[in-house]
């Protein structure tokens, strides 16, 4: 994948974390995706409680973001997994629960497909705590039955300032 300057897209990035302030972690770390060169914070969605899912440990709290952004789609992730980082992030087994998760979901219409970065990302039409918020902002990404395939993980909508 050449380092090409482009134009600008909308990515869609999602946010989870259930270790330590969850809330806390994602107000965080939307107002630090925000603030990355070249990136517009365009939509956030509500928070959502959601029971782990290919995870261990507590509940997660889960939102999904929409960013305009000149910035190339690898230095979006590096960017990202630094966040993750600065937020506390430890990798001691897979699965293990964790301070903060961001994934690209979409970026533009690109499709890649390479071993450090797959977008869209391959398990998010499995996710209901993907496609309830991803839904709440771009209701033209995800379709009635996409919906109804995740509608048996358990999921709700934290109203703002809930606990
Ligand atoms: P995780 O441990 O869940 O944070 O997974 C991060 C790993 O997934 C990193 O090695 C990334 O390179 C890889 N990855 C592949 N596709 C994506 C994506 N669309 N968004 C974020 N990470 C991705």
């Amino acid at each position: 994948m050449p380092d090409s300057p482009r134009s600008e897209v909308v990515a869609y990035i999602g946010l989870g974390a259930n270790l330590g302030d969850a809330q806390a972690t994602l107000c965080w770390a939307i107002d630090q995706l925000a603030a990355l060169p070249g990136c517009h914070l365009l939509a956030c969605s509500s928070f959502y409680r959601s029971a782990p899912f290919e995870a261990d440990g507590p509940d997660f709290i889960n939102a999904v973001i929409s960013l305009q952004t000149s910035m190339d789609v690898r230095k979006l992730l590096l960017n990202m997994q630094q966040i993750e980082n600065r937020a506390g992030r430890e990798r001691p087994y897979h699965h293990a629960p964790r301070t903060l998760d961001l994934d690209i979901l979409l970026y533009g219409q690109d499709c890649i497909d390479h071993p450090d970065l797959v977008v869209p990302h391959p398990r998010m039409t499995q996710r209901a705590f993907v496609l309830f918020p991803l839904s709440e902002i771009a209701p033209e990404q995800v379709s009635a039955q996409q919906l109804a395939v995740v509608k048996s993980q358990r999921i709700e909508r934290l109203v703002t300032g809930e606990q």
